[in-house]
């Protein structure tokens, strides 16, 4: 069992590497992948825990793209966490972060909501601050009763207190990945949120730009949606990953590796993906 979409303390999950290391290893995972979003930080620390474990770490980064409705994901398997191009780009993305979070926390308070930068500042990690941060501590500060009520009445794109951020294009992540010396899949492909024809369409042309896989085992991921995406994946050459997207105590539901209990991805995705950069 193998679990390639994980994130920690570094971005937006609640674990540190070492800790997912421990996890992984009670769980009976043999892989997994470390896919915070922006950041390369929390790579060394996985690599450097997994060191005389039974459980291999996989360096990765989940990027945002641009993504006229719903959200794209591009992740980045194999990358040199050392690539001097690739961390310039990570910074200019984090630069943008932190003044899109300075006007989400100006239009909170407009709106009435009485929350200042250290209650954020108390919810986030090691490197990247985001949403979820602003959503635990809208919880803490009792503006709201859940998480999700934060992102459903506030922190959603096209709810008041949603402020945009710098993105790449799709290709420009892929690009970049691949510059790392890196491979590059679509994340959660569903949640790009398009019809039938026309995501398939857009895969496509991501294909031909140099995309490397696709998500289909994913634990949001209706059955029929694997089945879709592995078809599609055939189809176009592409490696079929997987994952939880497992962010700790911010996805309480969900469990490493097997996501709601019923994923399984396959531990020949891991191989593929090793194949493959190594070409
Ligand atoms: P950001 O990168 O700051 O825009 O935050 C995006 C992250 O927020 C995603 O990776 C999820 O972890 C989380 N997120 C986005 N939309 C929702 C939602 N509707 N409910 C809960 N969490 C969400
Ligand atoms: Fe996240
Ligand atoms: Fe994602
Ligand atoms: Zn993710």
């Amino acid at each position: 069992m193998i679990d390639l979409h994980v994130h920690s303390i570094f971005s937006d999950g609640t674990n540190t590497p070492a800790e997912l290391i421990e996890m992984a290893a009670t769980h009976g995972l043999s892989a997994v992948a470390i896919t915070d979003h922006d950041t390369m930080g929390g790579i060394v620390p996985l690599l450097e825990a997994a060191e005389g474990t039974s459980v291999e770490a996989v360096p990765g980064i989940e990027l945002s793209a641009e993504c006229e409705r719903g959200t794209m994901h591009i992740l980045g398997y194999f990358i040199d966490h050392t690539c001097e191009t690739l961390k310039k780009k990570v910074d200019t993305v984090r630069k943008g972060r932190e003044a899109r979070n300075r006007e989400i926390l100006k239009k909170l308070n407009k709106l009435g909501y009485v929350i200042m930068w250290s209650d954020i500042e108390d919810q986030a990690g090691a490197d990247v601050v985001g949403r979820p941060h602003f959503a635990e501590a809208l919880v803490v500060r009792g503006h709201v009763k859940s998480r999700k009520a934060a992102f459903d009445l506030l922190l959603a794109k096209g709810r008041p207190a949603y402020v945009e951020r710098y993105r790449f294009t799709a290709r420009e992540c892929i690009e970049l990945i691949r510059e790392a010396g890196g491979i590059a899949v679509l994340a959660h492909p569903a949640t790009i949120y398009m019809p039938d024809d026309q995501l398939k369409g857009l895969v496509k042309g991501l294909a031909e730009c140099g995309l490397g896989g696709i998500e289909a085992y994913y634990a949001e991921h209706h059955p029929e949606n694997i089945v879709r995406f592995s078809k599609w994946a055939k189809e176009m050459g592409l490696i079929c990953t997987g994952g939880t997207d497992y962010h700790g105590g911010n996805t309480p539901d969900l469990k490493l590796g097997t996501g709601f209990g019923q994923l399984r991805v396959p531990d020949e995705a891991l191989a593929q993906l090793k194949a493959a950069v190594a070409s």
